[in-house]
Order: structure tokens, then sequence, then C-alpha cells
């Protein structure tokens, strides 16, 4: 039987905000068993212990000194690319046509989704990514596959492509909203609307994904302003369309149909007018920055250039981390976070501290899971990281330098991930 309570020792480091976290060096993070798993009773360092002498049925996971993180969360990523994540990367549309939606369209045969539904699940617990919004392709088993295998608190949507895609990934207008409220009233508040962007998406279907999310609360999640020639081609596309003749931005298009709003996502914003950032901050959209994606083709990315994050907070737009599975290399969060840091660097808002917070906390606030997961505060479910570097110094920034330091190459962060806990269980 399980114990009632557990107790875990290590370094841990639980997020406040970008310019603090706290930690606790030889500190003690105390689980309570719950019906559904373990929750957070109280973290601190070592002396809480006295508060807990006398305890019946108490397992001590003593890790030394071991650092500790709360499991991280991925804002944006499509499980469904994970095989086009080594492919070479000329820019993004010519990717998503030459690459991309190819693998897309094999996930229409079932068997080969449930397979890769599994591995993926199997990806995610290694590198330590316990929730977050997540694309499936354009078939209904795609999601539901995910939904059976991935273990966290997944949001995930099928992408709805009607218009300016390949023959093999098109949809009728009726199929995808078939699809949309089919899934949305299976998974309710864990479905997300998922146009694919703008571009590959009419507006009766973006309305209608809009008003199916009214009735369930769901989240929206799309693509913004990655490239140039995409804003381009968006703008030319729908100035052509009755009612978006006079439409001034990307961002307005989607405003016209309704997606914008406080449970939307949207991914990039790298390329946002001042306008772009008027709507998104009115509508409070929130941006996933995937900083591995968006990196130099030397990177290892598809060279779209650089968030900037400084704008987005002085906008008050709420942003957080991404992978963007498959045009970002790699599915570890720590390789997200690291290159965040690398690519601001000189930059001193950038530091691993804020990073932390954007896969973590910040990106759970975003998610609307801020009430369970997040961080160790009080009740919150115990889902952490135990990661393979020992470190006792007193200060989070100090203690996530020198880990990342440690780590030398980019698969290495996968090997840094020593056990991933979920509700107090080990995976
Ligand atoms: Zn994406």
């Amino acid at each position: 039987m399980e114990p009632k309570w557990k107790i875990v020792r290590g370094t841990i480091i639980s997020p406040i905000s970008d310019k603090k976290s706290k930690c606790y060096p030889n500190g003690v993070l105390i689980l309570k068993k719950y019906s559904n798993g373990y929750r957070i009773e109280e973290l601190g360092a070592e002396k809480i212990l006295e508060n807990y002498q006398g305890l019946r049925s108490v397992e001590v996971l003593d890790f030394g000194s071991k650092v500790i993180i709360p499991g991280l969360l991925d804002l944006h990523f499509h499980w469904v690319q994970d095989d086009v994540r080594d492919k070479p990367k000329d820019n993004l549309l010519k990717w998503l046509e030459n690459h991309t939606w190819p693998a897309e369209s094999k996930f229409k045969n079932l068997a080969y989704t449930k397979k890769k539904a599994k591995s993926f699940s199997q990806s995610l617990i290694k590198n330590g990514t316990l929730g977050g919004a997540c694309y499936g392709s354009i078939h209904a088993h795609s999601v539901d596959a995910a939904f059976k295998e991935f273990v966290g608190d997944f949001f995930i949507g099928n992408v709805l492509m009607t218009m300016n895609s390949p023959d093999y990934l098109l949809q009728t207008k009726k199929q995808a909203k078939s699809l949309v409220e089919k899934l949305a009233m299976k998974y309710r508040r864990r479905y997300v609307v998922t146009p694919r962007f703008a571009p590959t998406t009419d507006e009766d279907v973006m309305r209608f994904g809009s008003s199916i999310q009214k009735k369930t609360n769901c989240l929206i999640q799309s693509h913004l302003c990655e490239t140039e020639n995409e804003i381009e081609w968006v703008l030319s596309i729908f100035r052509e369309r009755k009612g978006f003749e006079d439409v001034k931005s990307y961002s307005d298009i989607y405003q016209r149909v309704g997606l914008l709003g406080e449970n939307t996502i949207m991914g990039h914003g790298i390329h946002l007018s001042a306008e772009d950032r008027k709507i998104l901050r009115r509508t409070r959209t929130a941006v996933a920055h995937c900083p591995t994606s968006n990196a130099p083709k030397n990177k290892r990315g598809l060279g779209s250039g650089l968030f900037d994050f400084k704008q987005a907070n002085k906008d008050r737009i709420e942003w957080g981390l991404g992978s963007d599975i498959g045009a970002g290399p790699f599915l570890s969060m720590l390789d997200v976070m690291k290159s965040f840091v690398e690519q601001n660097k000189g930059c001193k808002h950038a530091t691993y501290v804020s990073a932390l917070y954007r896969a973590t906390l910040k990106n759970a606030q975003i998610l609307k899971i801020d009430n369970r997961v997040g961080d160790f505060a009080f009740k919150k479910e115990a889902n952490f990281n135990v990661l393979n570097f020992e470190c006792s110094k007193k200060s989070a920034q100090s203690v996530l330098e020198e880990l990342f330091k440690s780590v030398s190459s980019r698969k290495g962060f996968e090997e840094l991930i020593d056990q991933t806990v979920y509700q107090g269980r080990v995976l």
C-alpha cells in the first residue's frame, strides 16, 4: 500500500516570477496523499522536518543535493511532427510543404497513430514534460490517441485545414466543423480549437470554432506572425474575401472571426506590428514563444527571427515558452530555456530564473491550471523532475547557471532528467 506521506529531499527550486525563485539547498518537500494522488503539503528548509516527526506511513525519497524543479509545461508543440525534427529547414512555408504536411498525412492510419502516440508519450516523460498545449493532425484519432497515452495536463486539438492545403490534407468545411463539435463535446475543457493558421482555415470554420469555444470554455490555439512572407500571404488571401477587404493586420483576421481572447494561445508572434500588439493586449491573447524553432538555421531552427519579449512585457502581453516540435529540434523544455537565454544574451532580463518561470508557472497560468500545478505551493499536485545534477548553492540563478553549463550537447538535456514524478508517483 502507498504511504500517506512522502518526504522528498534535494536542492529544490520553485518559481515565483521572472525575477524570483525560491531555492532550498538541502530542501524538503512534504507530500500528502489524496484520493487522486499526492499533493504538496509544505516546501521548506530542513528544519520543517521537525513539524512532521512521529508521522506514521511515510516514505523518504532522499535525492541528496540533486536539483528538483516542477514538472515542465510546453505551451506549443505538434506531437505529430516528431519525425520532421531533423529534416532540413528552409523557411516556414517551404518546410510545411516539403516535410511537415507529408509527415502529418501518415496519421491517417490508425495503427500508426496509436504506435506513435505511445512512443511520443515516453519521450514526454523522459524530457520531464507534464503538460502543455498540443497540436494533432487533421485526424480525430490523433487527438484520441494522444489523450489516451500522454501523462499529465495536456490540451490537444486537431488542426483544421480547409483551404490552401494539399489535397491529401484538405477537409471540407462540413468535415472540419463536425470534428470540432464532436471532439469538443467529448473532451470539453481539455480540447483545443486549432485552426492550423489563417492561410489554411476559412473564416466560416474559424467562426464556428469560436462559437464552440464559448460553449465549452476550452482553449484556442493557432499561429501568428511567424515570418514576413507568411504575413504578406495571409493578408493577400483575406483581403480578397468578403468582410475582410479592409483588414489591417494578421491579428485583425483572427479578431474578426472571434478567435482571440484570454483562452487563446498564438504561436510565435515574432513579427507583430503595433496594431497586432494592441489587439493582443486588448483581447488578452497569449503568445507561445518558441525560441529553438525560431532560431537561426545553424542552430537547427527555421530562422524566423526573435520574439521581442521585452516589448511584450511592456505591452503586458502574456507569453510562455514552447518547443514547437517539429520545427523546434528537441522536445526538452530545458533546451528551450537555454535557447531563450542564449539568444537574448546581454539582456539582463533573460535569465534562467525567468526561463524556468516561463516553462512552468507562467505556462500553468496561461493554460488556467495554476491552481493545481506550476510550482510547489500548498496543495498543488506533486509533479516534479529530479535532475541528474547536484548543487547546493543558495540562489536559484546560480544553481540553474551551473546546471545549464554542465550540459555540453543539446541531446544531453534528456539525460539530465533523472526521474519524472507525477502526482507523487515516479513515472
Ligand atoms: Zn507550431
